[in-house]
């Protein structure tokens, strides 16, 4: 197994590395021992896949960096049975992580070509639990809701967008998103029972703006 795939041992490397960070979700971390994240960086930076940072992607967007992908992920607490929505599909890493730990996966980005990218890595891994939207992500995707894991990898501005908290599942849904201005943002996470919802902050960070109706 090991001699055919050059890069487990790095992804094993990452995945040791985002625990040192703290993070002890297993579920997660056996999430990313599992994706191949050099298929979904530009072939001239595949030395640097598994390094914990973001890299860029084309199309002036990036990849997140795993341990963020990693704890966002984890906030969400999802269930094997649960469906949860992605704005911002990006490279499709982000995507395949949520894919191997629900039952589906809606993922929306406003970039046709990155969107078709990330949806022929998805093919290629054989992950058929993925729904590809292009469009304006900060209108959610009303067809499926209530999601109950919603992920924002864009950064939004102070005002969560109201379509996204209302396909938020009032059954403990959680929604993990940066909220901020345009150069940095507090990683966030709200969490839906009826109809109050609790918000904790984060640490600080820094993604690409959330364009869009609800967005910059
Ligand atoms: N999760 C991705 C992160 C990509 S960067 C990854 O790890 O690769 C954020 C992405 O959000 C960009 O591709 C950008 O085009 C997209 N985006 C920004 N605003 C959006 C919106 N309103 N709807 C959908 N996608 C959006």
């Amino acid at each position: 197994m090991t001699f055919q795939d050059p890069y487990a041992a790095q992804r094993e490397q990452l995945a040791q590395t985002i625990r040192e960070k703290g993070l002890r979700d297993l579920a997660v971390l056996d999430a990313i021992r599992e994706t191949p994240r050099h298929l979904f960086v530009p072939e001239d930076q595949r030395e640097r896949a598994y390094d914990d940072n973001a890299l860029p992607i084309g199309e002036n967007q990036t990849i997140s960096q795993p341990s963020l992908v990693a704890l966002m992920t984890s906030l969400l607490s999802l269930n094997p049975n649960d469906c949860a929505l992605e704005i911002g599909t990006g490279s499709g890493y982000q995507t395949a992580i949520l894919a191997r730990l629900c039952r589906q996966v809606v993922s929306i980005e406003r970039i046709e070509t990155l969107s078709l990218r990330a949806q022929a890595i998805h093919q290629q891994l054989g992950l058929e639990n993925i729904l590809h939207v292009v469009g304006d992500g900060t209108l959610g995707y009303p067809a499926l809701a209530p999601y109950k894991g919603i992920i924002v990898t864009a950064g939004a501005t102070e005002i969560i967008p109201p379509p996204l908290l209302e396909q938020l599942s009032s059954e403990e849904g959680h929604m993990a998103l940066p909220l901020g201005d345009r150069e940095s943002q507090w990683l966030t996470l709200v969490v839906k029972r009826g109809e109050s919802l609790f918000m904790r902050r984060y640490g600080q960070c820094m993604f690409v703006p959330l364009l869009g109706e609800y967005g910059w």
